[in-house]
């Protein structure tokens, strides 16, 4: 496994649109490779989720992170050709970071409930329904295939701050 290249914003990769992969080719060795360097990639900057083009890498694949509690590993889900389905008309606004733009974060509206479908990364197929958190960053890494990051999806620029700020201005407790 590697620890792959993150791209940064301004890098014009991130704002271009990745390709659907084709279901035949999820199984090939180099596509299993990159599942498996985006996974160590991730767990490398302590992200919880990643999407390929983030690594330089223009295909429909995300990684997506789901916490399920203090002391438990991060559960990671690969997942092909994502489909993200906003369950119910309502957003909600929370804070969001990525590997992309280090050291800083932003409030975001986004569907509090979703239905994700794609492929698994054995190419059967695969849907969840997702809530909170989880659906937050599966709508965070799916934009990213369509070259759309965090911060066109805030309705202010006011909250996005520099993690030093959020530690002294806008962190609760
Ligand atoms: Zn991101």
């Amino acid at each position: 496994m590697s620890i792959l290249k993150i791209a940064r914003m301004g890098h014009p990769v991130l704002r271009k649109r990745a390709r659907r992969v084709d279901a035949t080719d999820i199984k090939a060795g180099s596509f299993q490779q990159l599942i498996d360097d985006m996974l160590a990639t991730m767990d490398e900057y302590h992200g919880i989720g990643l999407a390929a083009p983030q690594v330089h890498e223009m295909v429909r694949l995300v990684i997506i992170g789901i916490e399920e509690g203090e002391d438990q590993p991060l559960r990671v889900i690969p997942v092909v050709n994502p489909e993200v389905s906003p369950v119910g008309a309502s957003t909600v606004e929370d804070w969001e970071g990525c590997l992309s733009i280090p050291d800083m974060r932003g409030r975001v509206p986004r569907a509090p409930r979703i239905r994700l479908r794609g492929l698994d990364r054995e190419g059967a197929k695969l849907e969840l329904e997702m809530r909170d958190f989880p659906a937050r960053v599966a709508q965070h890494e799916v934009d990213h295939l369509d070259g759309v990051l965090y911060v066109d999806r805030m309705k202010s620029l006011d909250s996005l701050t520099f993690m030093e700020e959020f530690g002294k201005f806008w962190q609760k407790g």
